[in-house]
């Protein structure tokens, strides 16, 4: 079992969607939580709200692309919240089009984002881990890097999502080697905020909010029976996989 009362947490992504829900419940549980999301002032919208209720919460400016960011964020957690112990590399963003109609760049991005993201927040947190043997490491992919024709039209976000999960079983064997425990989230729909997350901090491509967002071709058929879930739900069950040491 891993205990996540005391403990210090970092949350990517955290300002919003499946991150706040994550912050949230693992405030609620006794942890101290580094809210980091490259949207500043959602980061510190969740860690005032944690705040206010009593719990412990520093918000932290980070682009997960950026490897030189991801370290300077540590730094800044490391002097206010101490050692993380407990990393959860959640931060993600997608479009849904034909790659046909993508710019090599937007290519780039989504890779970039979603798996260089979780890469570097590995390469970041996770030695420390191993040098305490002690933690827990936790990556959100999605269904569609397990079932890539499920929902098609975002072929870079299935191929970095199924490198997520790669990377994250992969490496569950040699963490546990350290007593470091693995979790890889695949959820379906959740209720977020991408859209209009994804025309905040890159409005050139997708317009600013409102205007964009996630790109949806007009052959895009949604299936009837996806339910999104709320993210307060999602995060409860992931904490209860990472109490308890699951994989997924
Ligand atoms: P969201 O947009 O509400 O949250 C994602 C957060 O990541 C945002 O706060 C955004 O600002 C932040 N972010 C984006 N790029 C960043 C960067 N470069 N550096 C730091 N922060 C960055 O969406 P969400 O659905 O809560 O997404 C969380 C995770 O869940 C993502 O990895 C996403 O791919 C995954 N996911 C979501 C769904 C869904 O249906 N919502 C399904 C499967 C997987």
């Amino acid at each position: 079992m891993t205990d996540i009362s005391g403990r210090t947490a970092v949350v990517t992504g955290g300002g919003s969607g499946i991150g706040r829900g994550l912050a949230e419940a693992l405030a609620a549980e006794g942890a101290a939580v580094a809210v980091a999301d490259i949207i500043l002032e959602n980061a510190q919208a969740v860690a005032e709200a944690i705040n206010a209720a009593g719990g412990r919460a520093m918000a932290v400016h980070c682009d997960v692309c950026e490897r030189d960011s991801v370290f300077a964020m540590k730094a800044a957690i490391n002097a206010e919240l101490g050692p993380v112990s407990l990393l959860f590399a959640n931060a993600g963003a997608t479009s849904f089009e034909r790659i046909t109609d993508m710019e090599v760049n937007d290519v780039d991005w989504i890779i970039q984002v979603n798996l260089m993201g979780v890469t570097n927040c590995l390469l970041a947190f996770y030695p420390d881990m191993v040098a305490a043997r002690d933690g827990h490491i936790f990556a959100t992919a999605s269904t569609a890097g397990l079932m890539p024709t499920f929902v098609p039209y975002h072929a870079p976000y299935s191929a970095a999502k199924l490198g997520i999960i790669g990377m994250l079983l992969n490496l569950s064997v040699e963490a546990a080697e350290f007593g470091i425990g693995s979790t890889v989230l695949c959820p379906g729909g959740v209720q977020s905020g991408m859209k209009d997350n994804n025309a905040r901090y890159r409005p050139e491509r997708f317009g600013g909010p409102g205007e964009g967002g996630v790109r949806v071709p007009k052959e895009f058929v949604a299936h009837d029976d996806l339910v999104f879930r709320p993210p307060e739900e999602v995060a409860e069950l992931c904490l209860q996989a990472v109490r308890n040491n699951r994989l997924m």
